[in-house]
């Protein structure tokens, strides 16, 4: 039978394509009424070690070291005796799925609540191991979900948080698709950064597809079609052999001396979240880490992360950032990565700064971790240089009693208060960095999570303003200043950033062999001129356009 192709149209807000079978990420754990057999309860969970065996092994065969191990360790909980009798006496309760998954849960808890770090660490692989259990018994009951762990799959949600992304990062996940969203959403922004394809804003009805159904996703065309026809898999295949190469072209630019066309020296730098990220920035010749973003990790948190909640998420980025300079932001809880503990309150950096044991916890486990690599520390959302000047005795306090020496504190300027106290600001920093992300979306009354903010409006007349009265600041006062917004990886508002006198950029670990490559054909000069004229236009449609016609750079 010839199955019906069926498409959605949306936006692809990470470019690229790619074709595999769907998997529904938040599709509710069916009730599996009546008891289950014990024993299958325990073939699932042999099974599932068996899954994670196998991908492990795989990935030490492709010399991910790091990453088999810690998949061998989710096979070694999964045949844990204790673990396993637990969810055999929930079997025989009336909803099965519920007592394996709160047995699962209560193990998890218990392993949180030991004094030992390590142990405490092996929670989250406990859950992951309960996931999976659960997601094969539900498809050997009814066909309704399949683990995607050991093949190529494009994830569906009707909305997805950065930390979907990540826990499947390297384990088969090769795009997604999302109902809601927005261009500048952190799950965009982690899909720019390693290199995977989204599409957003499709209809609801993507979300009935059975899983494992194909499904092509061509984020450029901003199209997703489920059994697509074998001419059109034959030409999305074409594109990504295409990319691929496009790709190597540009990865042949890594160890060139970062000077722009006119011989201006440029810093190139990556922002991370994750230690796979480190190590793509690291192999793309990045020369360290703009931006790590902390909050990631707790964005569904119930209460703020403690010492070792962020020790936890810390140790593998830092570890492999070892030697490196590292700019680590403290947590940005604030627009569209509210954690549920601080819904309905006035979140963002006033919450920090009004908790100074949940400061403390995170300036703690940054700078006892930090010893490793040239550790800088980064405040978010700033609006005065009150807030600075919080973080730093906060900051100095811990490394007296760390023993370890102080170190530099910035400033994000990524709020139209911080833009007009940027004298203030460069007194009480050590650096600045310029998140356009949010400086954008202020300026120009959007939501962060609205389809129309994306990076290239940065290149609307009044923030570029804003960008150069900072920059401007920045040279009076000697501070060093970047943009690690994502403007900073577009090509319209690259050369409007470099026109305003940035020489430095931090941007997603998948695009630094791409700005690399712009900012050593681009002239300073011309993009100055580029930019004078652009601050006498109405809007970033015209400045876009003004780009185009004067920078024609013509991409491998
Ligand atoms: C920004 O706002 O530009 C930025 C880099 O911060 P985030 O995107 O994490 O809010
Ligand atoms: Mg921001």
């Amino acid at each position: 039978m010839t199955a019906v192709t069926t498409r959605w149209a949306g936006s692809g807000v990470a470019p690229g394509t790619a074709v595999a079978a769907s998997w529904r990420a938040d599709r509710p754990v069916p009730a599996r009424t009546g008891p289950i057999d014990p024993g299958q309860i325990e073939r699932a969970f042999q099974a599932v070690a068996a899954d994670l065996d196998q991908v492990a092994n795989r990935a030490r065969a492709q010399g991910r070291r790091a990453a088999a191990d810690i998949v061998a360790v989710g096979a070694l909980i999964s045949t844990d005796p204790d673990l396993v009798d637990a969810a055999r006496r929930a079997a025989i309760t009336a909803d099965p799925m519920r007592g394996i998954h709160d047995a699962v849960e209560s193990y998890a808890r218990t392993l949180e609540s030991l004094p030992d770090e390590t142990l405490r660490e092996r929670a989250a692989d406990v859950r992951q191991v309960g996931r999976r259990v659960i997601e094969r018994l539900a498809r050997t009951g009814g066909g309704v979900s399949v683990n995607p762990s050991t093949r190529r799959f494009v994830l569906i949600a009707d909305e997805l948080g950065p930390a979907d992304l990540l826990e499947h990062l390297g384990q088969g996940l090769v795009a997604a698709v999302a109902v809601r969203g927005g261009a500048n959403s952190h799950a965009a922004i982690v899909a720019r950064s390693v290199g995977l394809p989204l599409v957003i804003g499709v209809a609801p009805g993507l979300l009935d597809l059975p899983d494992d159904t194909s499904l092509l996703v061509d984020a450029d065309a901003g199209l997703v079609v489920a059994d697509p026809p074998h001419a059109q898999v034959a030409r999305a295949d074409e594109a990504s052999a295409r990319d691929g190469q496009r790709r190597a072209v540009l990865a042949a630019g890594r160890g060139r001396r970062h000077v722009t066309a006119d011989g201006q020296r440029f810093g190139l730098l990556c922002n991370v979240a994750s230690d796979t990220e480190v190590r793509v920035g690291r192999d793309s010749g990045a020369e360290g880490t703009g931006l790590l973003r902390t909050e990631l990790p707790f964005l569904h948190a119930d209460r703020w992360p403690t010492e070792a909640d962020h020790r936890r998420a810390l140790r593998p980025i830092l570890a492999e950032a070892a030697g490196w300079p590292v700019t680590v932001r403290l947590l940005d809880f604030a627009n569209d990565k509210i954690p549920p503990f601080l819904a309905g309150t006035p979140a963002g950096l006033r919450a920090l700064l009004d908790n100074p044991a949940a400061l403390a916890a995170q300036l703690r486990a940054v700078m006892e971790l930090g010893r490793g690599v040239q550790l800088r520390i980064m405040v978010p959302m700033v609006t005065a240089d009150t807030e600075l000047g919080v973080v730093r005795a906060a900051a100095d306090a811990v490394s007296a009693d760390l023993g370890v020496p102080s170190v530099p504190v910035g400033a994000m300027v990524e709020t139209v208060a911080a833009v007009e106290a940027i004298d203030e600001l460069c007194l009480a920093a050590d650096f600045l960095s310029i998140g356009t992300n949010d400086l954008t979306a202020q300026v120009l009354d959007l939501d962060r999570t609205d389809p129309r903010a994306r990076p290239e409006l940065t290149a609307h007349p009044h923030v570029l303003d804003l960008v150069a009265r900072v920059v401007a600041g920045a040279d009076v006062a000697g501070r060093p200043v970047s943009v690690c917004g994502d403007a900073g990886a577009h090509p319209t508002t690259l050369p409007l950033l470099l026109g305003a006198g940035v020489r430095s950029f931090s941007v997603a670990c998948a695009r630094i062999d791409e700005t690399r490559y712009r900012l050593l054909h681009l002239d300073t000069t011309a993009c100055a001129g580029i930019l004078a004229e652009a601050l006498g236009l109405r809007d970033a449609d015209e400045t876009a356009a003004l780009v185009r016609e004067r920078v024609r750079m013509v991409l491998p």
